[in-house]
């Protein structure tokens, strides 16, 4: 029996049972086909995806560009060892140059192994100065990935819970307290490493007097800057980038972003879902004084900087460029707050609602009851954390019809908990 025919959806449920680790929770629902912003399943049913596979999806299923970028280079060259250099790369690492700062790049599969390779880079830094700089300070409800070293990052007991003793040298403050956060760092603090909005732990922005604090405090003490930007990079939020939101006017002291505006940015900042689009694709990027300490020797990755993968994600910084998609992100953000915020009927539902551009959280007054699956049942894919966030992601390039489209579906499910 061919697999791809079948569409038997219990026995696929049933076999995946068997052979599939259980460390997802899993709907009842085998995805089989995507086009922008549609998914359907093994039994036909289309789902209007507004949380784009955890914000991989940028451009939604299938977007033609992409499937033609990656069809082109998988009939071209589709992969070849990092002891030769390849142009996708090259490429790619251009654009991070033209829409984030000056830097080198270091390609890797996933968010974590940015951070890891973030860290290490650090605290090569702190050795190349002769120092023993190894800690890294990091915020409560932060989520920075899955390694042993990236779960002490992470500041959510859950997400370490079983698995002690955690790796030495990582401790966490809250955001958004000067006090604690200087009080956290001493002579052997490599690395501060923090989202520009916390993701996983509710949609939290860093205010930007933090950030400015943030950098001059890592400046006063030889400190290295780390934004994890594997949720707010590649336009997610409205900005190519989510530090960008950091901007300081005309006469600020960060680094220039366009002629006039500046902003302040990280020594290293780290990207995972949207550059890839959804295939696999991790970028640690990192200012080149920073850069150059990782020699021959120190990191690498086998199949980091996969032609088609860097292929796809060239491609998604010309398409967003092209259609202007940051401003599109802007303004279709904009435009849902204010529907939710007027909403008669969420009048009594909604405690906050905070995030920016397509990457948004509505703060519920009490925890919903499945409020997934009730979307679900409507078409809908949206997604819960912190008990009661609900959290919206959607492709970037999504229309403003199949946007209101959505929001009217989000609005009867949350108005009818
Ligand atoms: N950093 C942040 C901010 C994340 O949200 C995540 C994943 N949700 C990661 C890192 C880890 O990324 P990955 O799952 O690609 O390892």
């Amino acid at each position: 029996m061919n697999d791809s025919t079948s569409v038997n959806t219990a026995s696929i449920l049933d076999r995946a049972k068997t052979v599939l680790i259980g460390n997802y929770g899993r709907m009842p629902i085998v995805m089989a086909r995507g086009e922008g912003v549609y998914l359907w399943d093994t039994d036909g049913r289309r789902y209007l995806d507004l949380f784009a596979g955890f914000g991989g999806g940028i451009l939604g299923h299938c977007h033609p560009e992409l499937v033609a970028a990656a069809t082109e280079q998988a009939r071209t060259m589709w992969h070849v060892g990092n002891t030769f250099h390849s142009i996708p790369q090259t490429e790619l690492a251009e654009r991070l140059n033209k829409f984030a700062l000056t830097g080198q790049a270091f390609f890797c599969h996933s968010g974590l192994e940015a951070n890891e390779a973030a860290v290490k880079l650090a605290r090569l830094r702190g050795a190349s100065q002769g120092k023993a700089k190894w800690k890294v300070v990091s915020l409560n409800k932060s989520f920075h990935g899955r390694s042993l070293a990236m779960i002490a990052a992470t500041g959510n007991p859950a997400v370490k819970a079983g698995f002690e003793p955690a790796v030495p040298g990582f401790t966490q403050v809250d955001l958004g307290d000067m006090e604690q956060l200087t009080g956290a760092c001493d002579d052997e603090t490599a690395a501060i490493l923090c989202e520009p909005i916390q993701g996983e732990g509710g949609i939290h922005a860093l205010p930007t007097d933090y950030a400015v604090e943030l950098r001059k405090l890592c400046d006063a003490r030889d400190i290295t800057l780390i934004f994890d930007e594997v949720w707010t990079g590649c336009g997610r939020t409205g900005k190519w980038f989510g530090h960008q939101h950091f901007t300081l006017g005309a006469s600020g002291t960060g680094e220039s972003v366009t002629p006039g505006r500046y902003c302040i940015t990280p020594d290293i900042m780290t990207l995972g879902k949207a550059i890839g689009g959804g295939l696999p694709v991790g970028v640690m990027f990192a200012k080149p004084d920073i850069a150059k300490l990782m020699v021959p020797g120190k990191h690498g990755c086998t199949l980091g900087g996969n032609p088609i993968c860097m292929a796809v994600s060239k491609t998604i910084f010309d398409v967003i460029e092209r259609e202007r998609l940051l401003d599109h992100a802007t303004r279709l953000g904009e435009h849902a707050v204010k529907r939710l915020r007027d909403e008669p009927k969420l009048r009594d539902r909604i405690r906050d609602i905070r995030g920016r551009g397509l990457f948004l959280g509505v703060e519920l007054k009490t925890p919903p009851d499945k409020i997934v699956e009730r979307a679900l049942e409507k078409g809908l894919i949206i997604n819960l954390t912190s008990q009661k966030v609900v959290r919206l992601a959607p492709p970037i390039n999504i229309t403003p019809a199949e946007w209101d489209t959505g929001l009217d579906l989000l609005i009867d499910v949350m108005a009818s908990q």
